[in-house]
């Protein structure tokens, strides 16, 4: 069945979102989007849009069966909330949330209703990461005891809202996120303590650069780095494993896999594309699969960060059970 969606904020992200939906995703059609700044609606228009005169006008628009909504962080919770109730289906961009309180009122919203609710974790359709994935499920490295993750740019501080605390602003909300989602997605065993290091350098109030360290029940630890002042930078992945080391060097995925008695081996050969994220929420919605980016999955990476906040404020590590 073919799926009509509208966009709620057509920023950088909804204009993302719409290009690769149109050119990717044949069983998903956008049909509008609604954004409360006059210049996206005109580029809306530009791009072939019908630009809704407002939010009710697009929540009464009957063809309308999924929004994607890609607002500043601060506007999900109240905007997906209006949308389940509407009677609509939701992908939300993340952070799905400013933190858990306020995703579990999303999740019990998409209960009540009925409606999907997903979150658009797209880099769990990244090459590196799954590169990652397959390697340690072929068993190549053995069983992963450390893994270091890092994303470090150069671009200094953080700008517009990604700079304010009222908007969700900082590095953990937005980068964090997609980091600590994927290390929660290929270890489903429970975050046993926390430990975090949130430097604001340039920006003043929100964080800029950031260090986690985590554990986790079965033994694993990570350490997750994201920089914005890095001009040398260390690998994007590290993975030390039972029986061998993983590196990937960087986004074109350049690295090798070295075993025991310095026996190399090439990467494991992905490539996975983000369209794949909206090819499954077709498929869900049509009854063909499972939701991949669970709403569940996203609570959990929120309570994480729910306490990397709060160990950050007592400077020390925190013992959990997530
Ligand atoms: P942006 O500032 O470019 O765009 C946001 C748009 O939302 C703006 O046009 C703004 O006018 C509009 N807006 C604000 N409040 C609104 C409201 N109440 N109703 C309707 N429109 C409203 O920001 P962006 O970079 O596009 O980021 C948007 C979201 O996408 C954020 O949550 C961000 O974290 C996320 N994002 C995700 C990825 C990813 O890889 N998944 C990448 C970039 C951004």
């Amino acid at each position: 069945m073919k799926h009509t969606l509208a966009i709620i904020g057509y920023g950088g992200m909804g204009g993302f979102h719409h290009n690769s939906i149109k050119e990717k995703v044949g069983c998903i059609r956008v049909k509008g989007a609604f954004d409360i700044r006059p210049e996206a609606m005109a580029k809306a228009r530009e791009a072939g849009l019908h630009a809704y005169g407002s939010l009710d006008e697009l929540l009464a628009d009957q063809e309308v069966d999924l929004i994607t909504v890609a607002t500043p962080n601060d506007v999900h919770r109240p905007l997906v909330i209006r949308c389940l109730e509407a009677g609509k289906n939701v992908v939300c961009e993340k952070p799905v949330a400013l933190n858990a309180a306020e995703l579990k009122d999303m999740i019990a919203a998409s209960r009540r209703t009925g409606k999907l609710f997903s979150v658009h974790q797209n880099r769990r359709w990244d090459r590196d990461y799954r590169i990652v994935v397959e390697a340690i499920r072929s068993g190549m490295i053995g069983k992963p005891y450390f893994i270091e993750s890092r994303v470090q740019g150069s671009h200094g501080s953080v700008s517009g809202w990604r700079g304010q605390k009222q908007h969700g602003g900082g590095m953990l909300l937005d980068w964090g996120v997609h980091m600590l989602d994927q290390l929660m997605d290929m270890t489903p065993e429970p975050v046993i303590e926390v430990s975090a290091c949130l430097q604001k350098v340039f920006g003043g109030e929100v964080d800029d650069n950031i260090k986690v360290n985590l554990r986790f029940g079965n033994g694993l630890s990570a350490l997750m780095e994201m920089a914005t002042n890095c001009f040398i930078s260390l690998p994007r992945w590290h993975i030390s494993g039972t029986e061998g080391t993983l590196i990937i060097h960087d986004w074109d995925c350049g690295g090798q896999i070295v075993q025991s008695n310095n026996q190399r081996f090439a990467l494991p050969d992905e490539h996975p594309d983000w369209s794949e994220y909206y090819i499954n929420i077709a498929d869900t919605l049509d009854g063909k699969a499972q939701l991949i980016v669970k709403p569940e999955q996203a609570l959990r990476v929120m309570r994480v960060i729910d306490t990397i906040f709060a160990a950050e404020e007592q400077r020390g590590g925190i013992s959990c059970q997530i």
